[in-house]
């Protein structure tokens, strides 16, 4: 065999998102592409703000002779410090240059972070339904994924993380806003899981890290920020990036954040520095580098999003769906009107509507849409999630 074992039965795995997307294709060049409504991408339609054009125009204007050159690891230094002081004023630590390294996106975060950490064996302990690949990131770096449920309504089950946290954890990894339910953690929850990762620190006699995903923390629509990881654990860390709240995910620039007062500081700084380097990515992309000191407090019009939720929300709440009302991120996670979800989004795909099947991110029994898609998308599709729907019932 040509081609490595564990990435055969990777590519295996990934077969999910593959399949949508040649049936995507297949689909579009029978139909034509306005034909197919696609929600099986979390790929942002909506414009990255003004001052994205403006920020780069200025820099490539003023470019001094390094814009495009090599440069420390950990990324631009005045980036990272304007990057600190923004940290500081959002998550209340005091935070400087050194607890900030800039990557590939969060998906480059997440990597070396993970790299930094694992010890082959350890495990990352995950709530489900979760991001699907982050089994992929944990293998990459010698660890196994542990999944633990989540409550009716996907927000964290303690009792759970309780049980499943152990001698062999070395992380646990959560995201809020989730990709794929919506859903957005309680501070009350995080001071809890915080205080149970304490106590489970002490018992197992090394540090438990949190690793909080966060590249939607501005797509919310509650009237409160999210609450801050940092004001809940000290041993924790953020991966991050601007693909989702710039609308920059082709750009790959995010960065991997230590709570100043993390155990180890100097060891843990150096070995995400390290990481970032001997991954290959050696630094995150230069002139986004550049442009982000402008940008840090901008963000895409989050009522766009808003209104396709709402859109898509009621839409599919009228056709029969049982769906949660997502607080943040771009994505509804609806119950499967047929307990098998594989089936159900092959009825979904006859009426040429793209969407993921819960169980290829842990969560079986639903099925993912991503609305970051066109109004008009939403609206010409809402007939076929209906008839669908009917097509469901009828078989049941
Ligand atoms: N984490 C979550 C939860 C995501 O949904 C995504 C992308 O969809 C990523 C990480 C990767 O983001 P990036 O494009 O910044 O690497």
């Amino acid at each position: 065999m040509s081609i490595a074992h564990h990435m055969r039965s990777y590519m295996d795995r990934a077969s999910w998102i593959r399949k949508m997307f040649e049936e995507g294709a297949r689909l579009k060049k029978i139909h034509g592409a306005d034909k197919v409504f696609d929600f099986s991408l979390g790929n942002p339609n909506v414009p990255p703000p003004p001052s994205v054009k403006r920020a780069l125009l200025r820099v490539i204007e003023n470019g001094v002779g390094t814009l495009h050159s090599y440069m420390p690891n950990a990324g631009l230094p005045e980036t990272r410090e304007k990057l600190a002081a923004y940290l500081t004023r959002e998550h209340g630590v005091p935070m400087t240059a050194d607890h900030v390294i800039m990557t590939c996106g969060a998906a480059g975060a997440l990597n070396v972070i993970l790299k930094a950490l694992l010890d082959p064996g350890d495990e990352v302990v995950v709530p489900a339904p979760f991001f699907v690949e982050y089994g992929f990131y944990a293998e990459n770096h010698g660890g196994t994924l542990k999944t633990v449920p989540t409550t009716s309504d996907f927000s964290l089950d303690l009792e759970a993380l309780e049980a499943a946290v152990g001698l062999k954890t070395k992380v646990v990894l959560i995201n809020s806003p989730n990709n794929p339910t919506g859903q957005l953690y309680s501070a009350d929850a995080l001071k809890a899981l915080g205080e149970l990762l304490r106590g489970k620190s002490r018992a197992v006699g090394h540090p438990i890290y949190l690793v909080s995903d966060e590249p939607y923390r501005k797509i919310v629509y509650t009237a409160e920020k999210p609450p801050s990881i940092f004001q809940c654990y000290e041993n924790a860390l953020i991966a991050t990036s601007f693909s989702k709240d710039l609308s920059l995910p082709g750009e790959r620039i995010g960065y991997a954040a230590l709570h100043p007062e993390a155990d180890d500081q100097d060891a843990v700084q150096g070995a995400l520095v390290l990481a970032n380097r001997i991954l290959g990515f050696v630094n995150a992309p230069a002139l986004m580098q550049w442009i982000l000191p402008d940008l840090l407090e901008e963000s895409v019009d989050v009522a766009l999003y808003r209104a396709k939720r709402d859109k898509l929300y009621a839409g599919l709440k009228k056709a029969g769906y049982e769906c949660f009302e997502p607080p943040g991120a771009f994505y509804l996670f609806p119950k499967s009107p047929l307990a098998d979800d594989v089936a159900f989004v092959r009825l979904l795909v006859e009426e040429k509507i793209l969407a993921v099947p819960g169980s290829g991110f842990g969560g079986p029994g639903y099925f993912r849409l991503a609305y970051c898609v066109a109004d008009e998308t939403i609206e010409r599709a809402l007939p076929g999630f209906a008839q669908a729907m009917d097509e469901a019932r009828s078989l049941r």
